[in-house]
């Protein structure tokens, strides 16, 4: 598989690949944007701190 030179992978509290239309970053609601939860790296944003959200009114 080749290298992308961004990841383009959905994290699972992703609802929507980024760039989606009426979607946006957002701080995750799991970890806070801390990327971490209970010491670990947060699977719901893959420690990124960062989720894709729908975003209201779009
Ligand atoms: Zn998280």
């Amino acid at each position: 598989m080749a290298d992308k030179p961004q990841s383009t992978k959905l994290n699972p509290g992703d609802v929507a690949p980024p760039g989606t239309p009426a979607t946006g970053e957002g701080p995750c609601p799991d970890c806070q944007g801390k990327g971490q939860l209970n010491g670990q790296r947060c699977r719901t944003c893959d420690g990124s701190g960062i989720v894709i959200q729908g975003v209201a009114g779009g």
